[in-house]
């Protein structure tokens, strides 16, 4: 592809990749490098130009395990096997590494499987400290980690600052974070936990799962990260139909370590798949700032009908400025309570358009009970510890209208018994709102033309 021919591998000049290449050499730079600015994100994520020899506008799926050497002692291809290197992954990295900011980037066959290539970082006896509230398949790799492994792993708040420095000392490897937490939606302040890590072990790495807020939103690496990595399966493929996870770093030998794992495990992303991410790539932006828009909606709707909201768009929460200060935007998760497990359960099935699934990231809107369903394999015992409201409900929002969003949620609450209406001709009128809230919500008609 992009590869300027036979051009020897040299690792000592310092922007090279494991390729040789200095970056990002293919797709050939979208952003002028002579001076002028950088393209803003968005476009980045639309443009991207390659050197195919017919000049075509998407990249083609190289859907080859081998490529011919040009002599038996071993040519100057860049690509041999598939499962060191292929030219579809290989544009799909690149890309990334633009939008990630990042000097190297990576792609693998999911979210778990990039968390699996940045842990076997780890040695027996290095300690993580991580957070309390996490995605449930890093709890139970890292808790693999710590039975199977010597790894040892301290859970603490992370979003309490104090709490990090309470744990931290010179054995500590890794620090991971996830912010907001999900589905408490707490945020983690990233500059002054990498700051307070590398001050106790400049050796220390600072990790962040990004896919809360995908790189449209925010950069980890810019705020003091040293690996980023998120689940392409959610928010940068976009669709719900491929699995896959990315990796970013600016540390060319962290990058080199980790790009052997990939070719030692062979957990790479397939061409197909690389393909696919590509495109939804494309997209990112117009989706998220579409299903951004409505969950901000949403959110309000909820809130001003007395519900207890947890979403970063929010004036309302406790950790809205800290958000801000990392984020370009709220993304689209939020949650909320309603006082009672089986009324949460009733909304839940109630809904029709709100699609009952894990996971979140995708066009569709999707409903769920984390303690009943992402969150089930922490016991009951730990999930009350973590102050994790049982009767939590997690709102993924997606880009459908968001009036016919608001309407099935509504109908959703009226049938589940969380809010009274009476119908009034064509005009619903709500006369009191969540019974969980102590203070009664006045009829609004405003609102209750939304319900
Ligand atoms: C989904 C998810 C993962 C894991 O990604 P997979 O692609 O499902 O393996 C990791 N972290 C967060 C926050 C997630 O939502």
């Amino acid at each position: 592809m992009a590869a300027p021919p036979n051009k020897p591998v040299s690792k000592a000049i310092a922007r090279l990749d494991q390729d040789g290449h200095d970056l990002p050499p293919s797709p050939a730079p979208s952003s002028p490098r002579n001076g002028r600015r950088r393209y803003a994100l968005a476009t980045e994520l639309v443009y991207t130009d390659s050197k195919d020899q017919y000049g075509s506008s998407s990249i083609p799926i190289y859907q080859s395990a081998t490529f011919k050497q040009s002599s038996a002692i071993g040519g100057n291809q860049e690509y041999d096997y598939t499962r060191s290197g292929n030219p579809t992954r290989t544009h799909l990295e690149r890309h990334l590494a633009k939008v990630m900011n990042a000097h190297r980037a990576l792609a693998v066959g999911s979210g778990m499987g990039a968390l699996d290539v940045i842990t076997r970082i780890l040695r027996p006896g290095d300690e993580v400290i991580t957070g309390d509230d996490l995605y449930g398949g890093t709890n139970r790799l890292l808790t693999y980690l710590s039975v199977n492994q010597g790894i040892v792993v301290h859970h603490v708040d992370t979003t309490n600052v104090d709490c990090v420095r309470g744990v931290i000392s010179k054995k500590t490897s890794m620090v991971l974070l996830e912010t907001p937490t999900n589905p408490l939606i707490k945020i983690v302040d990233i500059p002054s936990i990498a700051k307070l890590t590398h001050a106790a072990n400049e050796k220390a790495l600072v990790v962040v799962d990004n896919t809360m807020l995908s790189p449209i939103l925010s950069n980890p690496l810019d705020l003091g990260a040293d690996i980023v990595y998120e689940s392409g399966t959610k928010y940068l493929s976009g669709h719900h139909d491929i699995m896959a996870g990315v990796i970013g770093c600016n540390d060319p030998a962290i990058g080199d370590k980790m790009y052997f794992t990939i070719n030692a495990t062979g957990c790479g992303l397939t061409p197909n798949d690389s393909f696919l991410l590509l495109r939804g790539i494309k997209t990112l932006g117009i989706r998220m700032e579409k299903q951004q828009r409505n969950a901000q909606t949403i959110a309000e709707f909820l809130e001003s009908h007395g519900f207890r909201v947890r979403y970063p768009g929010l004036k309302s929460h406790p950790q809205y400025d800290l958000h801000w200060s990392m984020a370009s935007g709220a993304g689209a998760v939020l949650s909320f309570e309603t006082g009672d497990p089986a009324l949460s359960t009733r909304i839940v099935e109630a809904a029709r358009l709100w699609g009952i699934s894990v996971s979140f990231g995708c066009v569709n809107s999707l409903i769920s009970m984390p303690c009943q369903m992402s969150h089930a394999s922490i016991d009951a015992k730990t999930r009350k510890e973590r102050q994790m409201p049982e009767d939590i409900i997690r709102l993924c929002v997606g880009i459908e209208d968001v009036n016919d969003l608001i309407d099935d949620l509504s109908q959703a609450l009226v049938q589940a018994g969380a809010v009274t209406i009476t119908l009034d001709g064509f005009h619903a009128t709500a006369t009191a709102a969540a019974q969980t809230t102590e203070k009664e919500t006045p009829a609004d008609p405003a609102d209750a033309s939304a319900l």
